[in-house]
């Protein structure tokens, strides 16, 4: 039968659509799927949409240093 491990892929959790996925981009510690990746680029930065990416982002880029 073979090992069915051998057949999963990596998958992680996308800090965007919450979804676990097998292929992304890392960005400090967080991960983003291509397809939220591909979505932002895509996105107008005028687009309600676009905001609540950055919003996500956000949460990934400041560091939880307070001063
Ligand atoms: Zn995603």
């Amino acid at each position: 039968m073979g090992t069915a491990v051998s057949r999963q892929y990596l998958e992680e959790v996308c800090v965007v659509c919450d979804e676990r996925r097998a292929k992304g981009i890392h960005l400090y510690t967080s991960f983003i799927c291509s397809e939220c990746e591909e979505d932002m680029v895509r996105t107008d930065t005028r687009d309600p949409k676009y905001k609540y990416y950055i919003d996500r982002l956000k949460k990934i880029t400041t560091p939880e240093i307070y001063s």
